[in-house]
């Protein structure tokens, strides 16, 4: 069955190959591929050097149990360690696992309970995520839940005024909800490193170092999800790394393996999971670090450093920015553009689908929420195939 649509709306795309940063469509060719599939292809479709790794993993070892020592999952370690600076990794199937092993882990770690979250986030589908951040994903079953624990975050940020000493909106939003929590209840913040399609928004100058103050203050753990936002998305490594804040978990997944195979996990500051070189870790499922897809990851964080991708996403990034001001410009409609690197949102006045439609007659794939569209496309994307890309949205708009 097809995931989030009614059966019979479904798009039935029927993709019959890929190369670098385009799709291939039957009965239509070749199309930009501005969602990276979900927002996971990373170094692009059918890199040659992660499909040798996974199929060496395939020839030595294809299957084996979670907890089984192999020279793959060690090297994989390694290379997450070096690029997050985190002490350890622990490896799960998808990004909504990560996630709740994240709050697992916080809440063994702390002995609390509650965990906190931005009204605009997603944090992934399963039921305890669902609950837990503000998406709209979890309407249909709200009947069931208890109310999410959410800072209100409206934009534009009011941003913080040093004069008076005022805080960002954001910021008194979090305080005020942890005093009204109780601060000793509150296991973790979760907060995505930067959003994905709840807005992109760019936070208020003292939101990230505010919640870290907040939370050294009050015992609580932050986690960084960085599911959407990692492994070079955003221009950096981690899209933390633009607000220089230390994080105590971090989640992560999609770009991991560059959708090659399924792979997330939870990365944990040493002492942290030092913590558990005792007391017993209450996780781990059937398909947990998955050899072929440590093999998969190994060999896209190997192309992300040979090709310099990470630098290529903040360098194309900002030729899109540049490109959309010029369309922000000329096209009454377009009411604006933000994102970092290669996480970008083009703003209408009216819905996006228009836009979307018209963008696929000339062979480019433009995801869209509302009247917001994404512009995500894999890392590995040249400067002519971005202005090439650039011209043909242009000449959507006026379409
Ligand atoms: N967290 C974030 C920030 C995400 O963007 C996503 C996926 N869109 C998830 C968690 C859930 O990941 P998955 O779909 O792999 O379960």
């Amino acid at each position: 069955m097809f995931t989030w649509s009614a059966q019979t709306a479904a798009r039935e795309l029927e993709i019959i190959g890929a190369e670098g940063a385009q799709f291939e469509v039957a009965g239509k060719g070749l199309v930009w591929d501005l969602e990276s599939q979900v927002y996971n292809v990373a170094v692009g479709h059918r890199h040659p050097h992660v499909q040798a790794r996974m199929i060496a993993q395939i020839e030595t070892l294809p299957a084996c149990a979670p907890n089984a020592v192999l020279p793959i999952r060690a090297q994989l370690g390694q290379r997450l360690a070096e690029h997050s600076g985190m002490g350890k990794a622990f490896l799960t199937s998808g990004g909504s696992e990560a996630v709740e092993n994240a709050i697992k882990m916080a809440r063994l770690l702390t002995g609390r309970t509650k965990v906190l979250a931005r009204r605009h986030s997603y944090h992934g589908a399963t039921l305890a995520v669902l609950e837990i951040a503000g998406d709209a994903r979890r309407d249909p079953f709200a009947a069931t839940m208890a109310p999410g624990l959410l800072i209100d975050d409206p934009y534009p940020a009011r941003e913080p005024d040093p004069s008076t000493g005022t805080p960002s909106d954001w910021l008194a939003s979090a305080r005020a909800l942890i005093e009204r929590e109780d601060p000793e209840t509150i296991a973790a913040i979760l907060l995505e490193g930067f959003t994905g399609t709840n807005g992109m928004q760019h936070p208020p100058a003292d939101f990230w170092p505010g919640i870290r103050e907040l939370c050294d203050a009050h015992g609580i753990l932050l986690i960084d999800d960085e599911i959407f936002s990692g492994f070079g998305r955003t221009g950096r490594w981690f899209a933390r790394e633009h607000w220089g804040v230390r994080v105590d978990l971090m989640t992560i997944g999609k770009g991991l393996t560059s959708g090659y195979a399924p792979l997330a996990g939870v990365l944990l500051q040493p002492e942290l999971a030092a913590r558990f070189d005792r007391e017993v870790l209450h996780c781990g499922l059937t398909h947990y670090a998955h050899p072929v897809s440590c093999a998969a990851a190994l060999g896209s964080i190997e192309v992300l450093e040979q090709e310099r991708l990470v630098d290529n996403a903040a360098a194309i990034g900002e030729l899109f920015a540049a490109r959309f001001d010029a369309m922000v410009a000329r096209h009454d409609h377009v009411r604006g553009h933000r994102g970092l690197g290669l996480m970008r949102a083009l703003e209408l006045d009216t819905s996006a689908e228009a836009l979307a439609a018209a963008a696929w007659e000339r062979g480019v794939f433009l995801p869209f929420r509302g009247s917001m569209a994404w512009i995500c496309p894999p890392l590995c994307l040249r400067e002519h195939e971005a202005q090439t890309i650039c011209d043909l949205l242009d000449d959507a708009l006026t379409g």
